[in-house]
């Protein structure tokens, strides 16, 4: 398949989209970002890659971080989570509270905040030094000593905290969170403003790509079975109350970030990461959704 020629049919096609919705304001860090850049890059798992634009420069990746948070925490804590964190799509907002309360604390999954909120707690509990582990499994799955955290973003995320400081007042409220609000906040800003680019996150995400690596990602193994699951977690929940619209559009697994990165997987085939920072009223990318859409149309590839 030669992805390059479909790859710039899409750059051409998504043009009129290109001054719809506008980035995250709610980070004042993520406000002073330039909205209007695109990058795109597709890496298949025979090694290939094609590339759009800024697929070199790196961006906040946001709530893409879950995936890999999560991929930590179940090779730590395995089936455990699961009595903490629920595998169900919430149908609502990234930040909403109103499941939280009349759930008793449990989060409905672990791609959304609170949820995720949890996925950091269980890290500062089991781990040294979470914050170093995370990176150093990052760098190792893209083989990249380069990847960081930017302290600017996760300063100002923190700053600003106030639903995030509410989702976890609530979780602490319903015994869900074992350590003090400040340092699981602490942690889960610092993952949430790791930078990468499209390029970097392409080659992060092979690793869900392809069930059958067996690699050992600076002591994680994401063996195939949890692979799977994550795969499905993303295809339910990887874009909160848009998860649906995403499946019914793209038909493959993914997440989003509101730093406007959205990465995507074909099964045995490739990974893809797209970004442009305009999100639409969910907080996913517009021009990022258009293009993968784009992806599985021209293609006429997808898991359905
Ligand atoms: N750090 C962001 C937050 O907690 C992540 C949200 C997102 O990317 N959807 O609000």
């Amino acid at each position: 398949m030669n992805y390059q020629i479909i790859l710039e049919e899409i750059y051409r096609d998504i043009q009129p989209f290109a001054k719809e919705g506008k980035q995250a304001d709610y980070i004042p860090a993520l406000a002073r970002v330039n909205p209007d850049q695109f990058g795109m890059c597709l890496q298949t798992i025979e090694g290939e890659q094609f590339i759009l634009q800024q697929a070199d420069t790196r961006f906040s990746i946001q709530s893409i971080s879950k995936v890999l948070s999560l991929a930590l925490c179940l090779s730590i804590e395995g089936k455990k989570l699961w009595e903490r964190v629920g595998k169900e799509p919430s149908g609502a907002a990234f930040n909403s509270l109103i499941q939280l309360e009349l759930e008793n604390g449990i989060p409905r999954n672990p791609f959304i905040n609170a949820g995720n909120i949890v996925v950091a707690d269980v890290l500062l509990s089991r781990l040294k030094n979470p914050e170093k582990k995370f990176i150093e499994f990052i760098r190792a799955l893209c083989d990249d000593e380069t990847i960081d955290y930017n302290l600017e973003v996760a300063n100002s995320e923190r700053e600003k905290s106030y639903l995030n400081a509410a989702i976890i007042n609530l979780l602490k409220y319903h015994n869900n969170i074992e350590n003090e609000i400040e340092e699981v906040l602490a942690l889960y800003f610092k993952m949430c403003s790791v930078e990468m680019s499209c390029k970097q996150l392409a080659k992060a995400f092979l690793a869900f790509a392809d069930h059958t690596r067996k690699f050992d990602y600076a002591g994680v193994y994401l063996t195939s079975s949890r692979v799977k699951r994550i795969n499905s977690l993303m295809q339910t929940c990887g874009f909160y109350d848009e998860a649906g619209e995403f499946s019914f559009l793209v038909g493959l697994p993914g997440k989003s970030g509101v730093g406007g990165g959205i990465v995507a997987i074909h099964p045995k085939l490739y990974s893809v990461a797209v970004w442009s920072p305009r999100l639409n009223p969910k907080g996913n990318s517009i021009m990022g959704m258009k293009a993968l859409e784009l992806l599985t149309t021209k293609t006429e590839e997808s898991i359905f």
